[in-house]
């Protein structure tokens, strides 16, 4: 026989947990009406740099959640750079980026959850989503599921939004990563915490940039690089990904060969982007995350906010068509950002030439950093 819930949560990661945290805030009655799935084992690795911006803690403090509990390091520079020179950003009195890892961060969230009432069933893979008239039935690896309503909430690849929308176009980005022990050595004695973001494979069609952030594993100090691009260049010819990442990585002394490369896909907002049919909706990367670093902590964690609503106000109705979603999306502080994200991502990748690059990097750095204050930070106090 089904197992039959009102809200089933279909993925536990920064997105699923979020939406449950702020249903059960909302909504307590429904807490224990949740269901999450997740096919993996807390605490599962997950690919991601786990760059947490200030909005992430701000929607975190909201649910009376402290971040630093998971251990962390914390940037205090981070330079966006063209080449290896361009702009610094520091925040008066706090880090600029909170750098966690996401097997801890994500395990530590969902033990929140657990402890406001939601339940979470590991090592359960969902294999099919058939919506109909009164209900969703899910099938997993194990027994069958219904629901009232489910949350795609498993990420780029996930198979809700295969599912329930086959045809809808896709746009993602390629990401690379690899993890170095920091090289601490009589020319560098100081453990650098800098974040660096390079710009340098734009010219090469590359659409994105190089990273290099402080991070630690097991509280060993460790560098966590990467490559990011957003695809919007494609159709040019482009080195092999991997090649301007092994060039950063040796200007600072690394071998690329040395060491173990990661990749997987990011799926990123477009306002064309369908975010709900009757009865299901989507959150984080499966609904999409920003498209011009890839950032998608923060943007999950925005989602689950305001899906959470979404939800609570149908239970209220008795209503389940979700047609309201994207525009209340679209309307908060989260949708305004990714439209703002999508239209940058829309100059400053195409107009890919060197001269463009450094300008932006190197010379307009006061025009984008009022963009990047106006624009990309600071939307989550507008997420009602
Ligand atoms: C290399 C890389 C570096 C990144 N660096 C950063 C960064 O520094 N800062 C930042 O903000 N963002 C970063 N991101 C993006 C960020 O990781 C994602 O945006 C974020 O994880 C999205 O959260 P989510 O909950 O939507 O999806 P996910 O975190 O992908 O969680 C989905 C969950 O669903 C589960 N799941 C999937 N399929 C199923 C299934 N069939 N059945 C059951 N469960 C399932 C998965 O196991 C997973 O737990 C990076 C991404 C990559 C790839």
């Amino acid at each position: 026989m089904d197992n039959k819930y009102d809200v089933l949560i279909l993925g536990g990661g920064p997105s699923g947990l979020s939406t449950a945290l702020h249903l059960v805030q909302i909504a307590p009655h429904l807490a224990p009406r949740i269901l999450i799935l997740e096919k993996a084992h807390y605490p599962r690795l997950k690919l991601c740099a786990g760059g947490l911006v200030t909005d992430a803690e701000v929607i975190l403090e909201r649910l009376g959640l402290d971040v630093s509990e998971v251990p962390h390091v914390d940037v205090e520079t981070a330079h966006f750079d063209f080449a290896g020179k361009g702009l610094k950003v520091r925040i008066p009195n706090r880090h600029a980026i909170r750098v966690i890892r996401r097997n801890e961060f994500d395990a530590w969230l969902a033990q929140k959850a657990r402890e406001a009432g939601v339940e979470i069933r590991e090592g359960i893979t969902v294999k099919k989503i058939i919506p109909d008239k009164d209900s969703v039935t899910v099938e997993t690896d194990h027994e069958n599921f219904r629901a009232q309503i489910i949350v795609g909430a498993d990420g780029s690849n996930g198979v809700t939004r295969r599912c329930i929308m086959p045809n809808a176009p896709l746009q993602t980005a390629r990401v690379l990563e690899i993890i170095t022990p920091t090289k601490q050595n009589s020319i560098a004695p100081h453990i650098n915490k800098d974040a660096y973001f390079d710009f340098f494979p734009v010219p090469d069609n590359i659409a994105g940039y190089t990273w290099d952030f402080p991070t630690q594993v097991n509280r060993e100090p460790m560098r966590c690089w990467g490559i990011y691009d957003t695809n919007v260049l494609a159709d040019n010819a482009r080195p092999a990904l991997k090649d301007p990442l092994a060039k950063e990585m040796a200007r600072h002394g690394y071998d690329i060969n040395d060491y173990e490369i990661k990749g997987h896909p990011i799926r990123w907002y477009s306002p064309q982007n369908q975010v709900s049919v009757p009865r299901v909706l989507l959150v984080g990367d499966a609904a999409g995350a920003d498209p011009i670093f890839g950032e998608g902590i923060s943007i999950a964690l925005g989602y689950g906010a305001i899906a959470a609503r979404e939800i609570a106000e149908s239970f209220q109705r008795g209503e389940f068509s979700f047609r309201r979603y994207k525009r209340r999306l679209a309307r908060s502080g989260l949708g305004q950002t990714l439209y703002a994200r999508w239209i940058i991502t829309n100059i400053i990748y195409p107009i890919k030439w060197k001269w463009f690059q450094i300008l932006l990097w190197r010379i307009m750095q006061p025009v984008v950093l009022f963009v990047a204050w106006i624009f990309i930070l600071n939307w989550s106090k507008r997420l009602k």
